[in-house]
């Protein structure tokens, strides 16, 4: 169900916690540019550890790498990127803002920012890379393409990795980073932003395998986001037809999330072929033959791609956390994040400021941190307004110490979404927490 007022509450919520600032906010703000305050690098974190734990570090069929930003600018035209890689823009001849062509507003005539009828021009491509110039000469020799995707310093890469890390096809190339597009009407708060970061993983098959192998990634992806305590009615997946397949792709699929903004992709897994390997093998001239042994028979792989967005999943994670309550008459915000991404696991409270509690919290929150258990030690104001804080910013357990910790050895857990209190040893409160994260 859309729901645009949660959007403008989720982005007050982000800048007045620590979440997400805008960038450059004190020039009065970059367009669609977004700086992440504590809590939101701590969320973002946890989203690319979790997604490189899952496809690098539990499997022994995937290699991480970390790529540069700046390639050969040959690659964007072997990818296709320099010719293709383009959106149709319209103009407003009234107040001359652009806009992609298929905004349903601009289809409807409307336009969507000084509201004229019928102003448009023909639509015209517009490529959707950045550009810029490499060395001290500005001249066309020297233009170099700031990368729209992660994917093709993993091509170029094939042989390397493959035969540095002595893999065999079926194998994969995993890697996070930055990618910028200069996106025509970008928006959504995080959701379409120029500059974003991208997690893709490219498995290399044999050809005649890529079908089973995209089905297979199919449901691992979708898993994945699950396991994030994404609320299943909330996703779903979304198959490309034939006019909206890229132009690599024989087949693909999206993962799409109810926004309160509509359906939308934050992930797209990608049967790509072997188009980027004999683009990269045509444009370079080299041979990038894998050879099959002990056959020895020589093929280029096909590709099964998963391209998930960072930051739109920390975006699904927030929408998909944020709920309004009201206890006993007491109104409150929570961010149900799961533990696993929460950025900040435990909060810890003297009840009061005095008779040893705080020295006691300080004590533990020491523990905490030697754990490497990320937590906040809050002792000011009432125990129900500290509450409301952590609900606020989605920290799972509350510690508090009371008048009994000190002579029972043990204090109470409170638990965000249940708000259930045990009571926990004191010198038990590491393990307690330690063992719920894992
Ligand atoms: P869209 O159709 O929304 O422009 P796309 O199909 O071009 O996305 P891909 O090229 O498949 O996206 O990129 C993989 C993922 O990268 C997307 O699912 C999305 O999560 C993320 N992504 C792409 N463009 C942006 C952007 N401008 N801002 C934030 N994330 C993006």
């Amino acid at each position: 169900m859309a729901n645009p007022d949660l959007m403008d509450k989720l982005v007050s919520l982000c800048k007045r916690r620590g979440y997400v600032f805008q960038s450059s906010e004190i020039y009065g703000g970059t367009g669609s540019v977004w700086d992440y305050g504590s809590l939101g690098a701590e969320l973002k974190r946890n989203v690319k550890d979790l997604w490189w734990s899952s496809m690098v570090h539990q499997r022994d069929d995937i290699e991480g790498i970390d790529a540069a930003i700046l390639m050969h600018p040959k690659v964007w035209e072997a990818s296709g990127h320099v010719e293709g890689f383009s959106d149709p823009l319209v103009e407003c001849t009234n107040c001359h803002r652009r806009f992609r062509a298929d905004l349903p507003e601009v289809e409807g005539g409307q336009c969507p920012t000084c509201g004229t009828k019928d102003v448009f021009t023909e639509p015209r491509m517009f490529n959707l890379m950045f550009k810029t110039f490499m060395g001290p000469v500005e001249d066309s020799s020297a233009t170099i393409y700031i990368r729209p995707e992660t994917a093709q310093g993993s091509y170029v890469n094939f042989l390397n990795v493959q035969g540095t890390a002595r893999q065999t096809v079926p194998f994969g190339i995993a890697q996070i980073g930055k990618a910028f597009r200069n996106e025509i009407t970008p928006g959504n708060f995080i959701f379409r932003t120029r500059e974003f970061e991208q997690a893709e993983m490219q498995f290399f098959v044999k050809p005649g395998e890529d079908e089973a192998w995209f089905d297979q990634w199919m449901e691992i992806r979708m898993q994945w986001h699950k396991d994030l305590g994404i609320d299943d009615a909330k996703l779903r997946f979304h198959e490309h037809g034939p006019d909206e397949l890229a132009h690599y792709a024989k087949k693909a699929f999206d993962i799409e999330y109810e926004f309160p903004f509509g359906w939308k992709e934050f992930e797209g897994i990608h049967n790509r072929t072997d188009f980027d390997l004999a683009r990269h093998q045509e444009y370079s001239g080299k041979r990038l033959e894998y050879i099959d042994a002990p056959t020895n028979e020589r093929f280029l792989p096909y590709v099964v791609e998963t391209a998930m967005g960072v930051d739109r999943t920390a975006l699904v994670l927030l929408v998909d956390a944020y709920r309004e309550e009201d206890i006993d008459g007491d109104q409150r915000v929570v961010l149900g994040l799961h533990p696993k991404v929460a950025p900040t696991k435990v909060a810890v409270f003297p009840l009061v400021k005095k008779d040893g509690m705080p020295e006691i919290a300080q004590k533990l929150q020491a523990d905490l941190r030697s754990a490497a258990i990320p937590s906040f030690y809050d002792q000011s104001g009432a125990i129900g307004r500290r509450y409301r804080r952590q609900d606020e910013v989605g920290t799972p357990w509350c510690v508090t110490i009371d008048g009994e910790t000190a002579e029972q050895n043990s204090v109470t857990i409170r638990d965000r979404d249940s708000l259930e209190q045990v009571r926990v040893a004191t010198d038990k409160v590491v393990a307690w927490v330690r063992e719920r994260l894992l």
